[in-house]
């Protein structure tokens, strides 16, 4: 927490506006929308939550077909499922670790030759660097698919000059406790298309029919955000600038004491980006380095400092056996190359430069360099 958030609490209480809705979420949905150059946004429970608007709002339906990136939290594929669509992944590409144009190309092409067309493409930015968003969303364009850009990991994030999730037809970011910035738990759904903002925020709220007495003819969910969480959230959201710089100062420092050892590589940053850092993470190329990252992990862990390997990817989850996955290209599977020799360093935005020094020195250790 920055400090500010008991400011924005007390007002709630004061006002006593305890409820999902007030002005803390109004504020909330206004600032997030300015931060990033959007017209609208809806304050929601989650970002799962988000993502479930955003498929029900493209009327995704039992038997239809979403594409989403393979390496990712199964939050991004989740709600797929909540609708009773059928998940097709769609592999990593090395210089940004996201969904590979060329794959998606292929899968697209593929659909349409077999009379598919998918109803959206889940798009995910992983630890906060942007997907190749320029040749997605000019694939997306040539089949009219929308996307729904899955920044819950990258906001604060831009490609080109323009803020991570204003890419697709919605947006979507999260303020789980793991976050960036966090609300403990909470969401918002972004889009320029103030009409099915609308109609997300009828939905998230049990889908009131506008009668005096209660009258419902669709489904509808309890997706608000409470109007204490917002003030949290409002708060947070002033320091976001802040934890990007300290999350790049953090990436900066892994990189700078360990970058040059052989076999081990940081997470790329594409041109014309600007990753948030949200977690460092890198590869350690077993046969260079002499040892695996699972070796590192573990001795990490024996020095009680949590580190994790990257992302399982999802169509190697038995959740989703059997779902259709394409490659980046024949023979070469990135994501689980990825997921074999990649992990992800303690990046917490406060800590402390001797924390980071420990962490770095264990990983010297466990590679035998002097430090
Ligand atoms: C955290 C996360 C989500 C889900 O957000 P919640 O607020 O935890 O529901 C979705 N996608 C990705 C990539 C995430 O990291």
């Amino acid at each position: 927490m920055s400090g500010n958030e008991l400011i924005y609490i007390n007002d709630a209480f004061e006002s006593n506006w305890i409820a999902p809705l007030g002005p803390n979420v109004d504020a909330f949905e206004r600032e997030i929308a300015n931060y990033v150059g959007v017209s609208e946004a809806v304050a929601v429970s989650s970002g799962t939550a988000a993502i479930h608007l955003a498929l029900s709002l493209l009327e995704v339906k039992k038997g239809d077909k979403v594409f989403c990136s393979t390496l990712t939290f199964v939050a991004s594929a989740n709600p797929i499922l909540y609708q009773g669509a059928e998940p097709v992944f769609i592999d990593s590409e090395p210089d940004t670790w996201n969904m590979s144009p060329q794959a998606l190309k292929r899968a697209l092409q593929e659909s349409f030759n077999e009379g598919i067309i998918p109803k959206a493409v889940i798009v995910v930015n992983l630890y906060g660097q942007s997907a190749k968003m320029d040749e997605i969303v000019s694939i997306c364009n040539q089949y009219d698919v929308p996307i729904i850009e899955d920044a819950a990991e990258s906001l604060g994030s831009t490609y080109k000059d323009k803020a991570s999730g204003t890419f697709g037809k919605f947006g979507v970011f999260s303020f789980n406790g793991n976050k960036i910035i966090t609300t403990s738990s909470g969401g918002m759904l972004v889009s320029d298309e103030k009409e099915l903002l609308n109609k997300a925020r009828f939905l998230a709220t049990q889908a009131k029919d506008p009668a005096p007495h209660y009258q419902h003819s669709t489904v509808g969910f309890n997706y608000r955000m409470s109007n204490i969480l917002a003030g949290i959230g409002r708060a947070q959201l002033e320091v976001l600038e802040e934890r990007v710089l300290a999350r790049r100062l953090i990436f900066e420092r892994y990189k700078h004491e360990l970058g040059s050892i052989p076999g081990i590589k940081f997470m790329p940053e594409l041109s014309n980006t600007n990753s948030n850092r949200w977690l460092t993470a890198l590869t350690i190329d077993e046969k260079i380095a002499g040892i695996s990252k699972d070796y590192v992990l573990n001795s990490l862990a024996d020095e009680n400092i949590e580190a994790r390997p990257v992302w399982k990817p999802l169509h190697m989850q038995p959740l989703f056996e059997g779902a259709r996955f394409y490659l980046h290209s024949e023979n070469i599977n990135i994501s689980e190359h990825l997921f074999t020799t990649g992990m992800c360093l303690p990046s917490g935005s406060n800590i402390t430069d001797g924390d980071q020094m420990r962490i770095i020195n264990c990983i010297k250790d466990c590679l035998k360099i002097s430090v």
